[in-house]
């Protein structure tokens, strides 16, 4: 039916380049881009490894849009599908406009100079992609992404009106190394040492990083967790487009050897974002610490257990209180045997998949313009989610569990 084109070769491509060819019908052409061509190349030999299907690689800077104009023109795709990292999603979209290709990412905007990830820049692309005639559909991954669509479809099915949502991302895998991020480590570190904001009173309060913390138990034995606060950008669209919520919190579990190991790093400086003078040579801390660190992509063959990332929303339903936990469940050594990789990279690149899938197909971004994903009709994306790798369940809490996060085991 379409030729799409990833960009990015790391972790997340990987598994979207695999998925997509799990699905010849919808994706009929897939090119792989990235900045180190020898990567593309070995996910290539993968996929036709696992699936028989071949695909095409490049090398491209996405950082200059002349350069991925001259492979858009070339490869003439119906759309693009950026996993490289946040900070190229406006020259991609620049490139997407000046060639008519449609656009999908998993992460909003983030200036390299600044640690702060926001979708005004995104947002204002709108007119010039109505007036291409163009979609955009931005933050297609687990979260942003699923937690978005799980907050839909609650709303959709379950609420009249929600007051009160806590996304909840725990991993609980052990990848058996002392130190290292679920996903690229320079975006990882910017996003946890960030001031946390959360919405509460119409408006995002700031308080200091991972100083707000928390115990989550996990459904289906999956353990208890400690829980830290921190600003995600799902939050920004989330409460934009149900204007009822009125406290929206982030929560992602971190080990106390990963928070141990971070407070020292920030400690000595090797989180600064700013350039250091080194032997005669500017570098940034946190770019040379990325690159001491383990690849995120090659965690995969050593990480055990189990991701949970899920949303807990409490609201109104015909004049009661109501609370419902929806949530995936995914196996780190299940996702490895399908395609490879590690649980983060699998529940990032199913939804850039899905995603791309349902606007493909017309199901979703129905008319030309730039989409976060609760826009659309949360439906086929929750049925397409069980179909292609992460299934769901949803269960009624009562409010006083969704106040204390206390989820009673099945
Ligand atoms: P990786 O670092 O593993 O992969 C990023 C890839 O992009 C690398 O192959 C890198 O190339 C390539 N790249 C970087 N800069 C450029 C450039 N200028 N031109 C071309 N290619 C470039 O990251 P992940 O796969 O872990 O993450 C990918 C994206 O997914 C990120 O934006 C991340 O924020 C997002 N993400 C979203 C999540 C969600 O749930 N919504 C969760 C996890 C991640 P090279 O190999 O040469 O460095």
């Amino acid at each position: 039916m379409s030729k799409i084109i990833i960009i990015g070769a790391g972790g997340v491509g990987s598994v979207v380049a695999h998925k997509c060819a799990q699905l010849s019908s919808v994706f009929t052409e897939i090119v792989l881009a990235s900045r180190t061509l020898a990567k593309c190349d070995a996910i290539a030999a993968s996929v036709k490894e696992r699936t028989g299907v071949i695909i095409k690689t490049a090398q491209i800077d996405a950082d200059l849009v002349p350069m991925t104009v001259a492979l858009l023109k070339e490869e003439n795709p119906s759309l693009l599908i950026n996993v490289a990292l946040p900070y190229q999603d406006l020259a991609l979209m620049d490139a997407c406009l000046e060639t008519g290709v449609h656009y999908l990412d998993t992460a909003n905007y983030e200036p390299p100079e600044e640690a702060k990830f926001e979708y005004h820049w995104q947002w204002a692309y709108q007119d010039k992609f109505e007036k291409a005639g163009l979609k955009a559909l931005l933050g297609s991954g687990f979260d942003p992404g699923v937690t978005n669509v799980f907050t839909a479809w609650a709303l959709k099915h379950h609420f009249d009106t929600i007051e009160y949502l806590d996304i909840i991302d725990v991993n609980g895998g052990d990848h058996g190394q002392a130190f290292a991020t679920n996903f690229n480590p320079e975006i990882n570190i910017r996003e946890v040492t960030a001031r946390c904001r959360h919405w509460e009173d119409g408006a995002f309060q700031e308080t200091p990083a991972l100083s707000t913390s928390a115990t989550f138990t996990c459904p289906e034995g999956l353990g208890e967790f400690s829980i830290y606060r921190m600003y995600h950008e799902e939050m920004e669209s989330l409460t934009k487009h149900i204007p009822t919520i009125k406290r929206a919190q982030f929560w992602m579990s971190f080990s106390d050897a990963y928070i141990k190991h971070l407070e020292v790093l920030q400690n000595v400086g090797m989180t600064r974002i700013d350039e250091v003078e080194y032997h005669g040579q500017k570098i940034i801390p946190l770019q040379f610490l990325k690159a001491v660190l383990p690849d995120p992509g090659d965690l995969g063959k050593s990480t055990t257990g189990k991701t949970c990332i899920g949303c807990i929303i409490r609201g109104i339903k015909d004049g009661e209180e109501k609370a419902v936990y929806v949530y995936n469940i995914c196996d780190h050594e299940q996702c490895f045997e399908e395609v490879g990789s590690q649980g983060v990279s699998y529940t990032t690149g199913v939804p850039a998949m899905i995603g791309a899938k349902l606007l493909l197909e017309g199901t979703w971004a129905t008319q030309a313009g730039v989409w976060n994903m609760e826009q659309n009709d949360p439906d086929p994306f929750m049925a397409d989610l069980e179909a292609h790798g992460l299934p769901w369940t949803c269960i009624e809490l009562s409010p006083e569990q969704a106040r204390t996060f206390s989820v009673a085991e099945a």
